[in-house]
């Protein structure tokens, strides 16, 4: 392994999903439901298998179809326009986006800002395109909002003049902080003044809750020319496996991540294409109960890991709850994840991976609640042994 992927060995769900199946524990690591998506886009992926349609290389940007689902969707949510021959680009899921966007946009030894704990992938793309990572940390709060909170000033002193690019989560894989609109209009004004750009990772868009707004950055003053915005088939329809995701972004910027994309996967995907443009045009009624459902189950969940002892950072947004392990005299959150099928038969994510200083994420852990109710329900009487 050379030395730009040195310090990253196995991904941390490749390797607690394998302590799930080797012990046979219910498995809250990994963020993949378990429940597929719709019947009807599964029937939709079936036709265009057996119609033929995208069987062979699909053309390089994605099947016009999908593209133009893409912009009809960021047009109906958000009143956000984009032209589907220019500004959409169809990618092997949120994933390749990200790697894409961070390899044609980062020269080396550029620095690139992302808010920690941050998505493996994201320190490990900035390292392959030869840039450098500057976490600004979401930090625990205890009133009301976000239970993780950007510090506005620790983002705007971590820009210096080798910043390129901001790498934004919204809302934010581990803690489920949805970022508010005061703060990405301080975020855009910061990219705007410094003129940076800004690679938003959106692909929970639509699992937010209460009384939290997605509002995609791309929408605020002088954003949309300088912001590439990635979303997910895999996270809004529940089909991990299909691996469809998009990116929008103006001329310039699309052509660029799309080099990039070329050389990784050429296009991927064909059939599901097809079946994910007819998803995105699902009434909002798919979206509000997509929502609903995912809000009931992080209630259910949050109460039982409260209720089996753990500290629970209450998520607005995604379908993951991170967790404090304090209470149980434990300290070590990789530790206690290795051990807890063993003691308990579930798994779970030490946030610990997340962070540049693992000590800043020693005692979290996080749950992921995109799982049945029974499930939900037996992995928390599992954890009530725990005490
Ligand atoms: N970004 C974030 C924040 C994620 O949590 C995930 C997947 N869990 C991805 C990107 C990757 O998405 P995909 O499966 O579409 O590649
Ligand atoms: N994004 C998912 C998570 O956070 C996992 C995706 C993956 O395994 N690469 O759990």
């Amino acid at each position: 392994l050379n030395r730009r992927l040195a310090e990253f060995g196995t991904t941390i769900f490749a390797e607690m999903s394998a302590l799930a199946v080797s012990t046979g524990s219910i498995n809250l690591g990994q963020g993949f439901p378990d429940t597929d998506g719709p019947e009807e886009i599964r029937e939709a992926a079936v036709r265009a298998l057996r119609d033929g349609r995208g069987n062979q290389y699909p053309p390089g940007p994605g099947v016009p179809e999908l593209r133009a689902a893409v912009a009809a969707h960021q047009l109906r949510r958000y009143g956000l326009t984009y032209d589907p021959d220019t500004e959409v680009l169809v990618t092997a899921g949120a994933t390749e986006a990200i790697a894409a966007a961070l390899l044609a946009l980062v020269e080396p030894d550029d620095e690139v800002i992302a808010l920690e704990p941050y998505y493996d992938s994201y320190a490990a793309c900035v390292a392959m395109a030869g840039g450098t990572r500057v976490p600004v940390t979401l930090r625990p709060h205890t009133e009301g909002g976000a239970a993780f909170r950007l510090d506005l000033d620790e983002l705007r002193a971590a820009v210096t003049g080798r910043t390129r690019l901001l790498l934004i989560n919204t809302p934010h894989n581990p803690t489920g902080t949805v970022l508010t609109r005061e703060e990405l209009t301080a975020i855009a004004e910061l990219a705007v003044e410094r003129d940076l750009l800004v690679v938003t990772d959106e692909v929970y868009e639509h699992l937010v809750f209460d009384d939290a707004e997605h509002i995609p950055l791309a929408t605020l003053p002088g954003m949309r020319e300088r912001t590439v915005t990635i979303g997910s088939a895999g996270k809004t329809f529940s089909f991990t496996g299909w691996k469809v995701g998009w990116v929008t972004a103006a001329p310039k910027l699309i052509t660029a991540v799309r080099s990039a994309k070329q050389f990784l996967t050429y296009v991927s995907s064909g059939p599901f294409q097809y079946a994910v443009a007819e998803a995105l045009a699902l009434p909002d009624a798919y979206f509000d109960a997509f929502r609903a459902d995912h809000q009931r189950k992080r209630d259910l969940l949050g109460d039982g890991l409260r209720a089996a002892g753990f500290e629970v950072y209450r998520p607005q947004g995604t379908y993951f709850i991170t967790t404090d392990i304090a209470p149980f005299g434990e300290k070590d959150a990789y530790a206690f994840c290795r051990v807890l099928p063993e003691r308990c038969g579930v798994v779970a994510v030490p946030n610990s991976v997340f962070y540049d200083d693992p000590d800043a994420g020693r005692s979290q852990v996080r749950f992921a609640f995109c799982k049945k109710d029974e499930v939900l329900t037996e992995a928390t009487s599992r954890l009530q042994r725990l005490v």
